[in-house]
This record gives structure tokens, sequence and C-alpha cells, in this order.
């Protein structure tokens, strides 16, 4: 396998690994609107991951990992949380940004800096996001912001890794300090309007319906 095929594979095994995570059906069309790329294109490369035995296909067409594939994905998804981790807590790159800088770190780690890093970092649960790591699981009673009873003390515990491919919209969460261990009084939600609105210093924030529907909270 070229370097660069490596690559591909081990984002396509990274989005599939989030996907399943939240719950979606791993499907060839979902990975295709995701990546942005052709469905020939993605087609191809499942075909290659098949036939290299990280993944096989249901009678639905749905993707399945296989073990050794399974164990691939989360030693991706390990990697790119504590390249996050280290980028945001060490070097100091604004939470908001560090998911572009990890992206292409994680494929450059060899097991030895994993190994090390990771000690270094003193073995992190999550990403500056709150995404988790392999094994660790968020706190029971979790529920998505959108689903917030009016008048509630939340605490933000997890931005979607599905949110971390837009800067713009992490910056926006950022100004508005809806950010992975804040506190803040859900007010109401308007379904004409698909926002939420947030009470913090007595001032409201507006955050669209689908972004909330993937920000994880729990009463505070
Ligand atoms: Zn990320
Ligand atoms: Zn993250």
């Amino acid at each position: 396998m070229s370097e660069k095929q490596s690559t591909v594979i081990e984002e396509y095994l990274l989005l599939l690994y989030h996907l399943r995570d939240a719950g979606e059906k791993l499907k060839s069309v979902t990975l295709a609107h995701r990546l942005k790329t052709k469905p020939p294109t993605v087609h191809a490369t499942l075909q290659r991951m098949q036939r290299d035995g990280l993944i096989k296909f249901d009678k639905k067409k749905e993707i399945l990992f296989t073990n050794e594939g399974e164990r691939y994905a989360k030693d991706i998804a390990f990697r790119h949380n504590l390249a996050e981790y280290f980028l945001c807590n060490t070097l100091n790159i604004p939470w908001y940004e560090v998911h572009k800088h990890a992206h292409l770190l994680e494929h450059a780690m060899t097991p030895t800096v994993v190994e090390k890093l990771a000690k270094f970092l003193e073995y992190p649960e999550k990403c500056p996001h709150g995404n988790l790591m392999p094994g660790y699981s968020l706190p029971a009673g979790n529920f998505t912001l959108d689903n917030t009873p009016e008048n509630t003390f939340v605490e933000i515990l997890m931005i979607s890794e599905e949110l971390e491919d837009s800067e713009e919209i992490l910056h926006s969460l950022h100004q508005q300090n809806i950010i992975p261990g804040e506190k803040h009084k859900f007010v109401s939600k308007s379904n004409d309007l698909l926002t939420v609105s947030l009470e913090q210093n007595k001032s409201k924030v507006i955050i669209p319906l689908h972004v909330a529907s993937k920000i994880f909270v729990v009463e505070a």
C-alpha cells in the first residue's frame, strides 16, 4: 500500500468510526456525501478496504468493520484525539482550529511517537471538543442540546466530530462560549426559527437547530 493510499484508507476508517458512533447507517452514499467525493471513487476505495480485510458488507449493503478494521479505526481515532489534545493543550492552538492540523498529523505518527505522546500528555480521555478516546463513554443521562427541557442548567459535554469539519461553526460556538465544560441555562427552543437560546450573563445566543442536535450536554 502506498503512503497516499494508506492515508485515504485511514481517513475512511476514521469517518466510518465516527458515523457509527453517531448512530448513523454506514452506507457508501453517506461517505460520498461527507467526503464530498464522487460515489464511484468511494466505491473503489471501499472495495479495496474489503479486499484488505478491513470491512465487509451485509445483505443491506451496509458497511461493517472486521476485527482488524475495528482495531485499526480505534487506533486512528486515538491518534487523532491525541494530536488534537497536544496541539491545543501543549502548543496552545485554539480548540476550534486543531482538528485540521490533527487530520494531517494523525497519519504521520509512528507507534513509538503515539506511545510516548500519550504518556507525556498523561493519557487524555477526550479531545478538546469532548470526543472520547476509544473505550470511554459519555456520562449516563446525556442528551443533545436541541432536546433540552426549557429552563434547565446544562454542562456542554461534547461537540460531535461532524461539526469539527466546519471551523466556521466551531469558531462561532467559541464566540458564544459554547465550549466543552462550560455551563449554561437553556431557555427555549423555537421550531419555526430552528434556533435554541441559552442564557449566559443575561445575554442570549442563538444556535441553529441542526448544530444544536450535534452538541451533547448533561444536566448541571
Ligand atoms: Zn477532530
Ligand atoms: Zn476533536
